[in-house]
């Protein structure tokens, strides 16, 4: 009796938690939709690092030097940005096989 008076006590303090935790993100944070999770729409911005006092672009996926200098606006590196090209062609392909299924067979 003890041990189910604890666990019913447990849940009520668990779901109010819970459902104030989802309160505060709907007052605070309302168009956020959770896609950071599953890293669904990544923003990604060009990053300079100075390197010993001249300034090198780093590539946003394996974060090797893209180039030296100035600020540029490239995000990857060639390998990384042919590897993203050919990611995209595949996400496409997927999608395409699947909302148009019945177009496979003409
Ligand atoms: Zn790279």
């Amino acid at each position: 009796m003890v041990g189910l008076v604890c666990i019913v006590l447990g849940l009520l303090v668990a779901v109010s938690i819970w459902v104030e935790g989802i309160d505060s993100m709907h007052k605070n944070y309302p168009d956020y939709k959770g896609e950071d999770l599953f890293n669904e729409k990544e923003e990604v911005y060009p990053i300079h690092k100075f390197n010993n006092g001249r300034g090198a672009m780093l590539c946003n996926n394996c974060r090797t030097i893209i180039s030296t200098g100035p600020k540029t606006e490239e995000l990857y590196c060639e390998k990384c940005r042919g590897e993203r090209i050919v990611q995209a062609y595949y996400e496409q392909m997927e999608k395409e096989v699947h909302f148009n299924r019945e177009n496979l067979n003409k």
